[in-house]
């Protein structure tokens, strides 16, 4: 996946200028509305404020990654071959004796319950499910997650401590602009551990995030890498919200066992069950839209009454208070919201055009997301004086220019 640095080999850095070591020159997508300052996938255990990012590619062009590869579903990949395989690989795993033959980890949003509710009816898999909570559920979001389960799945939910995740998320604020990040680390892990655990070898989650941007032969593997969550589960080598784990346990007082959720998976755990991580979005044409629909129809997914803040759509990360600050702080360090991200892939996948996307970016992407604001921010300890501090500090000057007292974007995304 991304070839984002080690930082255990990178000895001492010089923070790169400018910040987050993104590229300096902003350039847009001709295609759709992403820009070049938008990351790869990360080994988010590890990564620190300093590291330099590994960004989406935009070839000569000025055509992005994503893009291309969305043509390539289109055009090039031959998708009966691929469901053949998804065939294959069924057969081999299912269970004669009535035991669990997949995981599906996934929050009963559309995608994981896509996912789960196909591979049940369609390849005749019987899935445990298994949820890494989110910080505050929404209201429909936890209906959405009981809807899933009365559809007809056995769930197994996994709630990390909250006094030990509220700190976690506030350092990881603080520190990297990064609230979402103690949630991603459990959430890649969770299934991967709890395949280990119960000796469930074969786990599936749905579309492989390189789709939206890492280098394109990540797309043609069925796997997940490894390094993304298992490692050597030593606490001297994680690092969570910007902090060391020997730190969070010698200056913020937790122990081992308190980083226990957060640690990768153990190698020799995942090697004795032989633990393989699938995309499902490998074998099937992955389209968030039809997911949307698929999941209306046989899990009792519900999309929101109201638009989502910063966005758009009613049906995509609905589950999770803190979703809209996490886009937000996207909005802050590389200049994409959540409606660059939402226009992006709907451009791509022939639901919009470019124009409707530039307009519904530039409308709704700086939105500040006051609905559950307050509730996140008291989640999290902060006030609001301190939460616009961090805000403002995290603004990397090669984006942001102040003009008067009001921050404004240099580059936006326009037509030609
Ligand atoms: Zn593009």
């Amino acid at each position: 996946m991304s070839d984002a640095p080690d930082p255990a080999n990178s000895g001492t850095r010089n923070t790169p200028a400018p910040m987050y070591g993104l590229p300096e020159t902003v350039q847009f997508c001709t295609r759709c509305v992403i820009s070049n300052q938008r990351p790869s996938s990360t080994v988010e255990w590890r990564s620190r404020a300093d590291d330099a990012k590994s960004t989406i590619g935009l070839d000569e062009e000025g055509v992005c990654s994503a893009c291309r590869y969305a043509d390539m579903k289109a055009n090039e990949i031959d998708w009966e071959a691929r469901e053949l395989e998804l065939r294959d690989l069924c057969s081999q795993i299912r269970s004669r004796a009535g035991n669990y033959d997949c995981i599906v980890p996934g929050s009963g949003g559309k995608d994981s319950a896509f996912t789960s509710h196909v591979l049940k009816s369609r390849y005749g898999l019987h899935p445990l499910t298994v949820t890494w909570a989110p910080h505050v559920y929404t209201e429909i979001g936890f209906q959405n997650f009981q809807n899933w389960i009365n559809a007809g799945f056995d769930n197994v939910l996994v709630t990390p401590n909250g006094l030990i995740h509220r700190m976690l998320t506030r350092l990881a604020f603080e520190n990297l602009l990064h609230p979402f990040q103690p949630f991603i680390v459990g959430q890649r892990q969770v299934g991967p551990k709890l395949s280990a655990m119960h000796g469930i070898p074969t786990v599936f989650y749905g579309e492989n995030q390189a789709e939206y941007g890492n280098a394109l032969a990540e797309n043609f593997s069925p796997i997940m890498d490894r390094r993304f969550y298992a490692a050597e589960p030593d606490p001297d080598t994680l690092v969570l919200g910007g902090v060391t784990g020997q730190d969070l346990m010698a200056e913020h007082g937790l122990n081992r066992g308190d980083l226990q959720p957060y640690l990768p998976a153990d190698p020799a755990e995942l090697d004795r069950v032989g633990t393989e991580v699938h995309y499902l979005g490998y074998y099937l044409r992955w389209d968030p839209q039809e997911c949307y629909y698929y999941a209306t129809e046989h899990t009792g997914f519900r999309a929101n009454d109201e638009r989502t803040e910063g966005s758009y759509s009613k049906y995509s990360s609905i589950d999770d208070r803190i979703d809209p600050l996490h886009y937000y702080t996207t909005y802050i360090k590389f200049g994409i919201g959540r409606a660059t991200y939402d226009a992006a892939q709907e451009i791509r996948n022939g639901k919009i055009d470019r124009e409707e996307g530039v307009a519904l970016v530039r409308r709704y992407d700086h939105e500040v997301p006051e609905r559950y604001l307050d509730q996140m921010l008291n989640y999290m300890g902060i006030s609001r004086d301190r939460f616009w501090e961090v805000i403002d500090s995290g603004r990397s000057p090669h984006l942001w220019q102040r003009d008067g007292d009001v921050w404004k974007l240099r580059h936006a995304v326009w037509m030609d």
